[in-house]
Order: structure tokens, then sequence, then C-alpha cells
């Protein structure tokens, strides 16, 4: 189905800054706005329900897969995860662009139910670095920091299926690259016959 608003999913192995972009990018840019997905695990620090997530047990979660209200979900590092079809397509009917920060199952599934859905994946510029933002987060032990490069390996195989790669090196140009993305995506000529609907209509085209 078409709607006026765009839809953005990034993608992106744990450290590689991720959520830092698309933060900065929401700061930037108020027309982006998040989805809050669904997730049966624990909310971390000061994690709230409804803003980082809406945390769910797993029977609810599983309820909500029975009543197809997710547009995907999957499993990640053993919980589940899921981005309701109503929260998404009632802002995109609004107009406005959705950025979706999920795994590259999920947005592999997106890209299947919104043909025009932009996929952006995430990479650090190199293991070392990976590591090393990992380390300096200092959120893991050096056990669960070995999982989640063992992880980000089989994350990053699947850059090749997403549309842009943006290389996460120097944070001020991957978040210009970011802006460039979501800037050309609205420079399309069907996003730009619904926005400027009415310079169409005077300038007698369609
Ligand atoms: P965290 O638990 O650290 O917030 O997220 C773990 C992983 O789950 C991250 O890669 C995050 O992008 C992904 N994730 C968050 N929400 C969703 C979602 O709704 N669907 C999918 N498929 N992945 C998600």
């Amino acid at each position: 189905m078409d709607y006026p608003g765009n839809l953005f999913v990034v993608s992106a192995p744990s450290g590689a800054g991720k959520s830092s972009l698309v933060n900065a990018l929401m700061e930037l840019d108020s027309h982006v706005q998040p989805s809050v997905s669904h997730t049966t695990r624990a909310p971390r620090g000061q994690e709230k329900h409804g803003r980082e997530y809406y945390f769910v047990s797993q029977p609810e979660f599983d309820a909500m897969i029975a009543s197809n209200a997710f547009v995907e979900w999957a499993q990640v590092h053993g919980n589940c995860y899921g981005t309701s079809r109503r929260a998404i397509e009632e802002r995109m009917a609004q107009g406005a662009d959705v950025v979706l920060e999920i795994d590259f199952q999920g947005a592999l599934q997106i890209k299947q139910v919104f043909a025009n859905a932009v996929l952006v994946f995430i990479l650090p510029p190199s293991w070392e670095e990976l590591r090393s933002r990992l380390e300096r987060r200092g959120e893991d032990t050096e056990d669960v920091i070995e999982k989640r490069l063992t992880n980000a390996a089989q994350e990053m195989a699947q850059a090749c299926k997403f549309d842009f790669v943006i290389i996460n090196e120097v944070f001020e140009r991957a978040l210009f690259d970011l802006k460039s993305i979501v800037h050309a995506q609205r420079l399309k000529y069907a996003a730009q016959r619904c926005s400027r609907s009415d310079t169409f209509a005077s300038l007698g085209i369609c």
C-alpha cells in the first residue's frame, strides 16, 4: 500500500552507533518519527514503558502475533521484538516519515510488506573499532562482548541486502549521510507529487 510518508529502516550490529545516529536525525528533523516496538525483554536502566519499548509478557506478545498485530517480528538475542502494524501505518498515512531501528530479520520482512521502504545498514569502520566501542560502553562483560562480536559477523553479512550502507567512522559524516538518504527519498517523483500536489496541479502535471 502507498502512503504519503516514507518508511526508513535502520539496522546495525550492536556498537555501530545506530541509536545515536537515529536520535540525532530525529532531533534535527521533527518530520522523522520513531516507532516504539514491543518486546519481551525486561526494561534496562531508565527505560520507560511506551518510550523506548512497550514491555510485554511472552503470552501478550504471542497474542499479538496471533492477531496479526505485527508488521514484522523477530527473536533477537533470545528475546522477541515486534513492530506494530497500526502504529506505523497511522503515522505514514498522516504523512510522517517513520524510522524503524530494528534488526536485519525485521528489516527484510518490512521490505516484503512495504516495497518502498528504504533499508539502511550502519557499519563500523573496523573490527577493532567495534570492539573498542563495545568495551568503552562498559555495559557488557567480556563474554557478552565476544557474543556481540560473533553476532555482528552474521548481521554484517546481511548488509548486501540493504539499499544503503553508512560507515560510521566520523559521527558527523555518518549523520550527514543519513540525512542525505532521507532528503533524497523526499525528492523522489512520487513523494514530491504527494507533498507538493498544489504545485504539480498548478503546473498541470500529474
Ligand atoms: P535492545 O534490546 O538492545 O534494545 O535491542 C536489541 C536488538 O533488537 C537491536 O538490534 C534492535 O534494533 C532490535 N529491535 C528493536 N526493536 C525491534 C523490532 O521491533 N523488531 C526487530 N526485528 N528488531 C528490533
